[in-house]
């Protein structure tokens, strides 16, 4: 049915792709990866070229964190999956405590609680749509939230819960990083994947830690635990370091991840980042707000993420026809998250997204609420 509707041309997005990950990626990404033959592609990774490339990523995620002394940044094979398997083994030490709110909260809090040398997490759960903040406890030594529940679409305040000891806060940024502000110090450890924010490609990790967190892998490194070497986070640090990977990396999303941070600091850093978010953020919540069909899931405005929106659909209209009518016209990924089961649609807000073309975005389904509207 909905394959019949063709949404005036002048209505749609100019670049169709809104999805929360994989996201858009930029011309001059692609432009970056044909400017990388052949002085990087197909070259070692143990050499200058690469190495330099590296350390460009390093040094410019820096840059935009305005990382405190002390910090660094790591990067590591297998996204952030692999972050959460190698955080159980190299830096949670006895009990972490999850902040789960959703998919991907959840799913770390699942990795801890199967590692049989950790004791069962302590999970704090909030319903899909709000968010779980930490609590101090005793015997816990790791505290751990996503700030950006890709999700649901809510985003959690990044607060290092106060008398916790010695213990870290291990923040899943794969969302977030790069479109949602973020004050470092309060976190020990912010890991994140580049296919969000950085409209790169998906298969790397990268984590800014503190001398606190370094010092922690360092501590369980000298432990007996066993851990396999490719999620021993010491052998991470250590290559880092050396602007180097254990293991072969694949060079292209490292190229695109460089040309991302470059069009950042150019345009004005974090600020800029977050200003094309928090213009986005605006236009879609006030645009939901309005209209008599939609609602903002995130109840609690403070709550609603900047960069995923879902929108809850009025249950006389199908969202998945205005997904796959839009589909149809190239304009892509706006589906819900599988497992949340909703009547919704979820849009992608990252920096590379143009306000204007949210704007486009909204006009369109407008025009599709307007035909599918019993
Ligand atoms: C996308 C996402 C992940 C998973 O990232 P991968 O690189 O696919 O492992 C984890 N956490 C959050 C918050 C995400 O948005």
């Amino acid at each position: 049915m909905s394959t019949e509707l063709t949404i005036p041309a002048q209505l749609l997005p100019r670049d169709g792709r809104f999805g929360s990950g994989p996201s858009r990626v930029r011309d001059a990404q692609i432009q970056a990866i044909v400017d990388a033959q052949p002085a990087i592609l197909g070259t070692s990774h143990r050499q200058a070229p690469v190495r330099n490339l590296v350390g460009d990523v390093r040094r410019m995620l820096a840059e935009l964190y305005a990382l405190p002394d002390g910090y660094e940044v790591l990067l590591g094979n297998g996204g952030s999956t692999s972050f959460w398997d190698a955080a159980a083994f190299s830096l949670v030490e006895r009990r972490a405590q999850h902040g789960v709110f959703g998919e991907f909260g959840s799913k770390f809090a699942q990795v801890t609680a199967a590692a049989p040398y950790l004791e069962s997490p302590d999970v704090r759960e909030a319903p899909a749509g709000s968010v779980a903040v930490p609590q101090a406890t005793d015997g816990i030594d790791v505290y751990a939230w996503p700030h950006n529940e890709t999700s649901t679409g809510a985003m959690a305040p990044v607060v290092r819960p106060s008398d916790t000891g010695g213990a870290l806060t291990v923040i899943d940024g794969t969302s977030a990083a790069g479109g949602l502000d973020l004050d470092v110090q309060h976190t020990d450890v912010y890991y994140f994947a580049p296919q969000k924010s950085f409209g790169s490609d998906g298969g790397i990790w990268f984590a800014l830690m503190s001398p606190a967190a370094i010092e922690r892998i360092g501590r369980i490194a000298a432990t007996d635990r066993y851990i396999p070497a490719t999620l021993e986070l010491a052998t991470a640090v250590e290559n880092s370091r050396k602007d180097q990977t254990y293991n072969t990396p694949a060079l292209t999303p490292l190229v695109m991840m460089r040309n991302q941070l470059e069009w950042m600091l150019a345009g004005g850093g974090m600020d800029f980042a977050t200003g094309r978010t928090a213009e986005s953020a605006r236009r879609i919540y006030a645009w939901a707000d309005d209209s008599s069909l939609l609602t903002p899931f995130v109840t609690d405005a403070r709550y609603r993420s900047q960069v995923v929106a879902t929108i809850d659909v009025d249950e006389a209209i199908d969202a998945g026809a205005i997904a796959a009518a839009l589909r149809a016209h190239g304009v892509v990924d706006i589906d819900p998250y599988r497992k949340l089961g909703r009547n919704q649609l979820r849009v992608g807000m990252f920096p590379a997204v143009d306000p204007d073309d949210v704007s486009a975005l909204t006009a369109s389904i407008d025009w599709l609420l307007e035909k599918l509207a019993p």
